[in-house]
């Protein structure tokens, strides 16, 4: 049985020594056969550097080094594809995704009973309340008008089985939302709840507008809601200004009562008008991400490796 762990790493050269060291420390003390896969998004630090020194120490080291930053997902995805593993784990370089889990959750992998285990945060303690304001309506927002059950607080951070990987590397979009896809491919997923811990070093690549731009493509990549919510509400719309019509030509007729209010129809116009441009711009996004998935750039481009059969461009 061979274990492979996944290591996106951009700008991880504080980290990446501390990871290395406890996590050759865990699997150590549990005595089965490892490969670690080191992915190096494009960084501007010294973290290929690091990575070529340990890959020259260790032989169970494998690293690719991206040719520019191609972002986490990508870097997942390159892990997915070159992963030789029966079990296969997504980590960060940060230390945020404990490697002391790893024997619990091969643990449980190990029962059958299971095909996958994640991590999900037990609390969000040390984040920034609005972050976790956000965060939380994010989630009941995607849940909501989405068929694939995406959790809160879940982390990348998974333990799978082969045929589990199978499936994700098949799933070859390049508009890639990881916790949506894991959700997509099925599988019985166990949820093993841990302590958030802060990043041992370095600082985090995620600010709140790539977080809010994250979410953004995450709802439209698993659902369509936003675009038939556009229909029904131009549909209720235009029934409820012929319902309007009705009544002010009756009023008319009846009671002979000309319209009175120029501003309040330049108002309606110009709410109306605001509509349809945002509802355009909601077309807009579709349209943009189905132009970037039917030119089928690759997802990645490795410009270095030590690997023997690494797949280079996917
Ligand atoms: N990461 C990456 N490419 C990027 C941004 C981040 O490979 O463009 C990696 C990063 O090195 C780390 C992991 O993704 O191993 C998670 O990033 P980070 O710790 O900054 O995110 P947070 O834990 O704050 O959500
Ligand atoms: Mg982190």
């Amino acid at each position: 049985m061979k274990l492979s762990l996944i290591v996106p790493c951009y700008n991880e050269q504080q980290a990446l020594p501390i990871f290395y060291k406890e996590v050759t420390a865990v699997m150590g003390a549990m005595d089965c056969e490892y490969e670690l896969l080191l992915i190096n998004d494009g960084s501007r630090d010294g973290t290929l550097e690091l990575m070529r020194s340990l890959a020259q120490q260790d032989e169970r080291v494998v690293y690719l080094s991206f040719s520019r930053n191609f972002g986490k997902e990508a870097a997942m995805y390159a892990g997915f594809c070159n992963a030789t593993g029966d079990y296969v784990a997504v980590m960060d370089a940060d230390m945020q995704d404990p490697p002391s889990l790893l024997p619990k959750m091969l643990e449980i992998l190990a029962t059958g009973d299971y095909d996958s285990v994640a991590a999900c945060r037990a609390d969000r303690a040390g984040e920034p309340p609005v972050r976790s304001w956000f965060s939380k309506q994010f989630y009941r927002l995607i849940n909501a008008i989405s068929d694939t059950d995406i959790v809160s607080g879940a982390r990348d951070f998974r333990l799978m089985r082969r045929e589990m990987v199978d499936a994700i590397v098949a799933m070859c979009e390049y508009n890639r939302f990881s916790k949506g896809i894991f959700g997509w491919v099925g599988f019985r997923t166990y949820w093993l709840p841990f302590e958030n811990v802060e990043r041992v070093a370095g600082e985090t690549k995620w600010s709140f507008w790539r977080l809010f731009k994250y979410a953004i493509d995450g709802i439209i990549n698993f659902s369509q809601a936003p675009l038939s919510f556009a229909s029904w509400f131009g549909i209720g719309m235009t029934a409820f200004a012929f319902f309007m019509l009705c009544f002010i030509v009756l009023r008319k007729l009846i009671f002979g009562d000309p319209v009175a209010g120029w501003a309040s129809t330049i108002c309606v116009i110009v709410f109306i008008g605001g509509l349809q441009m945002f509802f355009l711009g909601v077309i807009g996004q579709y349209l943009a991400k189905t132009y970037l998935e039917t030119k089928r750039r690759p997802h990645y481009i490795v410009s270095e490796t030590n690997g023997g059969d690494v797949k280079k461009i996917r």
